[in-house]
């Protein structure tokens, strides 16, 4: 059964609608990427699942529930944004066990999740660390800790790997997905980079002004690409 379903979901900033209906079905656990130009609406649409962004048109479903008018605390997601946005005065302890806030666990309990996640992340030697002290690659950690402790039913990514370089960015590829086995979680994951896609998706979704152009797994968009702005965004045969 899907477990995230973008139902012609649109969005209008005033009279310029941006993202023109989008139809998509996330399964559970399933590891979705979707990839396009800058500008191409996927953060905004990655937005309306978070529920930071109000939805103009169509319907999301989470857990087969419609979730439109619920706010991003609600609707039991979880986002891991490129910048971070960690508490630089917070240690990374606090910072990961700050995605706890809403569940009022015992100390102990909520130690001990922190203690899972950070060795899950192999970050335990930093706990005690603040942000600053950290380097990107460690503080990205740190942000996809406070996102997954709260064991979200949908985990999204808005470009999480963008301020990385591109050594660390191909490490943290793989991390991501040996996190994603480790504790598989229903993933909406957003880049602009067509190789982060091939290599990371169950499933790609091209997108390309506020549209879909192609959905499908990573090979067969690659071999069968539908439209001449796939082939040529992918870099495979027309
Ligand atoms: P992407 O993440 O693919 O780079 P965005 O979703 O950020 O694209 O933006 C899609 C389009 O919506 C762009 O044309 C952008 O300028 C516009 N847009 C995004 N946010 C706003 C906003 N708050 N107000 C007006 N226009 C916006
Ligand atoms: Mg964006």
């Amino acid at each position: 059964m899907a477990d995230l379903v973008l139902d012609g979901l649109t969005k209008s900033f005033g009279e310029t609608e941006v993202v023109h209906g989008i139809d998509l079905s996330v399964a559970e656990n399933e590891f979705v990427v979707l990839v396009g130009p800058s500008g191409c609406g996927k953060s905004t649409t990655l937005r309306m699942v978070a529920g930071l962004e109000a939805i103009t048109g169509g319907e999301l479903r989470i857990g087969g529930r419609r979730v439109n008018e619920r706010s991003p605390g609600e609707r039991d997601v979880a986002m891991v944004f490129q910048n971070y946005a960690l508490y630089p005065h917070l240690t990374v302890a606090q910072n990961i066990a700050f995605g706890l806030r809403r569940k009022r666990l015992p100390r102990a309990e909520r130690n001990a999740a922190v203690q899972e996640i950070a060795r899950l992340l192999q970050i335990e030697p930093l706990l005690d660390r603040r942000p600053r002290a950290l380097s990107g690659g460690q503080r990205q950690r740190v942000a996809m800790g406070r996102a997954i402790i709260r064991d979200p039913q949908v985990f999204l990514f808005d470009e999480p790997l963008s301020n990385l370089d591109a050594r660390l960015r191909v490490q943290m590829r793989l991390e991501i997905k040996r996190l994603h086995a480790a504790k598989p979680v229903t993933t909406l994951y957003v880049t602009h980079d067509q190789t982060e896609a091939m290599t990371m998706a169950d499933r790609v979704v091209v997108m390309n002004a506020g549209r879909i152009e192609q959905v499908g797994p990573p090979l067969e968009i690659y071999r069968n690409p539908r439209t001449r702005f796939v082939a040529e965004f992918i870099g495979a045969p027309a």
